[in-house]
């Protein structure tokens, strides 16, 4: 059985502007599933629908098996959401957030107490249970954010950005946690523009841009997909007329930088030492594009070449 299954999903926003183009996707029960794309690609508009927080414009939802539309309510049971923007009501002591969240799944309030506890103290905020809320660094507010996302005990985590503006320590925690809490069996799902943070959790990655899937894989399958890094190079001397260097490609932007797109088949120490041949010095370095930049270009690309083709042949 199938997690979530979301089929042909639209929003269009009252201001016109359609923020998803006809969704689908399905995330297998016990899964740990990115959804990765830059701001704006859709990502907390599809987790909102998911959540009852946004009214969709057309498509479905199913988490397992259970149509958001007709039970609702066995749908909320089944989720536990931690939303990108913090709602908590600041003035509230940490253990109170937990406490109260469970009364509106109907937990009463004595095992309530001993759910909060556990989870307190697994996420490393039990000290601070006293402590108001706004008290809270931005790491600790997020990580009360999960325990009380499963106080009523979710088979299905959706987690929006989870790690945005989390020191790099707390992260790694978090994603301990996460991973743990997946070996037991919870269904997780992410959204982040962080490539790094899907490669190291997720075992699929749905890439979202502009209100589309572009791409459903296995995570290694997926990054298998980069297979050319693009470095900037600073010469140290002008230099008047690029040489063509067989098996390279090379492009001169100005007097002093040339462009180089390297398959990973090929080395830098190959390309160094073949320029040297022409007598010329690479002074200094730097990628161009981050990994996951360089994933959407060619994602987005390819999306946009079917598509077109698909239009064409239409
Ligand atoms: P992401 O979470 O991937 O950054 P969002 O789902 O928040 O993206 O937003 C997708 C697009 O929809 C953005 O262009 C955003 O400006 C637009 N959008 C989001 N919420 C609203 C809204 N309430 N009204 C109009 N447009 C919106
Ligand atoms: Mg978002």
């Amino acid at each position: 059985m199938h997690a979530l299954a979301v089929e042909q999903l639209r929003k269009v926003y009252s201001t016109g502007f359609e923020a998803l183009k006809g969704v689908d996707l399905s995330v297998p029960e016990g899964d740990f599933f990115a959804l990765l794309g830059p701001n704006g690609a859709g990502k907390s508009t599809l987790i909102g629908i998911i959540t009852s927080l946004v009214n969709k414009t057309s498509g479905s939802v199913r988490v397992f098996g259970r149509d958001l539309e007709r039970e609702p309510e066995a749908v909320k049971a089944a989720l536990g959401v931690v939303p990108q923007e913090f709602n908590f009501n600041l003035f509230l002591p940490v253990a109170e957030v937990v406490i109260n969240q469970a009364g509106y799944f109907g937990i009463p309030r004595r095992e309530a107490k001993v759910r909060a506890e556990m989870l307190l103290r697994k996420l490393d905020l039990w000290d601070r249970r006293r402590s108001e809320m706004r008290l809270l660094s931005g790491g600790m507010k997020r990580r009360l954010m999960i325990a009380r996302a499963l106080v009523h005990r979710p088979r299905l985590l959706i987690l929006d950005e989870p790690t945005a503006g989390v020191d790099i320590e707390i992260r790694r925690t978090m994603w301990d946690y996460l991973r743990q809490l997946n070996a037991e069996g919870t269904t997780i799902i992410l959204t982040t523009h962080y490539l790094e943070e899907a490669e190291s959790l997720c075992r699929h990655i749905a890439v979202i841009d502009r209100g589309r899937i572009e791409a459903v894989a296995e995570t290694g399958a997926l990054l298998a997909k980069l297979d050319t890094e693009i470095f900037v190079l600073n010469l140290k001397q002008p230099l008047k007329c690029l040489p063509s260097l067989p098996g390279f490609a090379l492009t001169q932007c100005d007097a002093t930088t040339l462009e180089a797109a390297l398959h990973r088949s090929q080395s830098l120490t190959e390309l160094f030492a073949a320029l040297a041949r022409h007598g010329i010095e690479v002074g200094s370095m730097r990628n161009k594009q981050n990994r996951l930049e360089q994933l959407f270009l060619e994602m987005v690309q390819r999306g946009r070449g079917t598509r077109a083709a698909a239009a064409q042949a239409a």
